[in-house]
């Protein structure tokens, strides 16, 4: 029923009316607050490595059919339900994580800093519970470009929040969001993407910036792997130590209570509706056939765990 253009093909013509800044914009005062995780921090061994969740918030967002583009607000109520979810509202978490290896520290995505909504910004506070310093960061790999995993790179002052790494960012997504002539074409609603890209990467360059292909080996044991469609270059995050694997998907899917379970359904976000379920459906048959640790930065924290069949589509399965 829905022929959507898609987002590169038709310009901005396919970009939904719903542009993303609005997800933090959006906290429901009336339906009360989302409930931090009690502990915002958790650690999982992965052979010599280890991985850290943590929590930057959450927003609690009034659910109307705006938000899931194909799919009737009955249906998506209906799935909810299912689950003894609530109905009103959809929960939004912020989950970045930190992978230590060789001695050295990784964080995958920043969540907001000081520049969201007052229910985000606890980054710095559940990595201090977990041992770790801003400071102690010596490199932040970015999946893609949307503001609440690029905007925590840099405080409201504009310093640098973590001032002695590199930051890692794809080639593609980098290449789409610095362009000046799309921002100039891009609709009122959208120009603050690129705004926010702009301010967050800013004069970073040398050894400060590293502009990567997708599929490009970071570290040893520390890969990448393309997952275009959420945005025209997000890109996922693997670590293999030991023989014991992790994958890190980014915006594969947001809160897997919807899109995983109906990996054809498409959030308001995925700029490109189409592609971004071709890659759903690859990487869940790949992740669910070899039973994979993952990770998602919208996945209700612990934010870990794995995905086995379910229905039309795969059940998230948090790690104990
Ligand atoms: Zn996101």
């Amino acid at each position: 029923m829905m022929h959507r253009r898609t987002f590169l093909g038709a310009g901005f013509a396919g970009m939904s009316a719903l542009a993303w800044p609005h997800l933090w914009a959006q906290n429901a005062p009336n339906f009360g607050a989302p409930t931090p995780p009690a502990v915002g921090f958790k650690k999982f061994k992965l052979g010599a490595m280890e991985i850290i969740a943590l929590n930057d918030g959450a927003v609690r967002r009034p659910l109307g059919a705006e938000f899931v583009t194909n799919a009737a607000l009955e249906e998506v109520k209906a799935l909810l339900t299912s689950q003894n979810l609530p109905t009103d509202y959809i929960d939004i978490p912020f989950n970045p994580f930190v992978i230590v290896s060789g001695g050295q520290r990784f964080l995958i995505d920043t969540g907001f800093a000081d520049n969201g909504p007052p229910t985000t910004g606890r980054l710095r506070a559940n990595m201090a519970a977990a041992g770790l310093q801003p400071t102690d960061i010596n490199h932040v790999i970015i999946s893609h470009y949307h503001g609440d995993h690029i905007l925590g790179l840099r405080n409201k002052d504009g310093s640098l929040v973590y001032p002695n790494a590199t930051v890692h960012v794809p080639a593609p997504e980098h290449a789409f969001w610095t362009d000046d002539a799309r921002m100039n074409a891009a609709p009122e609603a959208m120009r603050g993407a690129f705004m926010a890209a702009r301010r967050s990467l800013g004069d970073l360059s040398g050894s400060k910036l590293n502009i990567f292909q997708p599929g490009t080996e970071l570290a040893p044991g520390i890969g990448t792997m393309a997952a275009f469609g959420h945005t025209p270059g997000m890109t996922m995050v693997t670590a293999q130590s030991e023989g014991q694997s992790f994958m890190y998907l980014a915006d594969l899917t947001n809160v897997p209570a919807l899109f995983a379970r109906n990996p054809d359904w498409a959030v308001a976000f995925d700029m490109d509706a189409a592609k971004a379920r071709e890659t759903r459906r690859a990487v869940f048959q790949r992740v669910v056939s070899q039973k994979m640790m993952v990770g998602g930065f919208h996945f209700p924290f612990p934010s870990m765990g794995t995905f086995q069949a379910a229905g039309n589509g795969y059940q998230f399965v948090p790690a104990a």
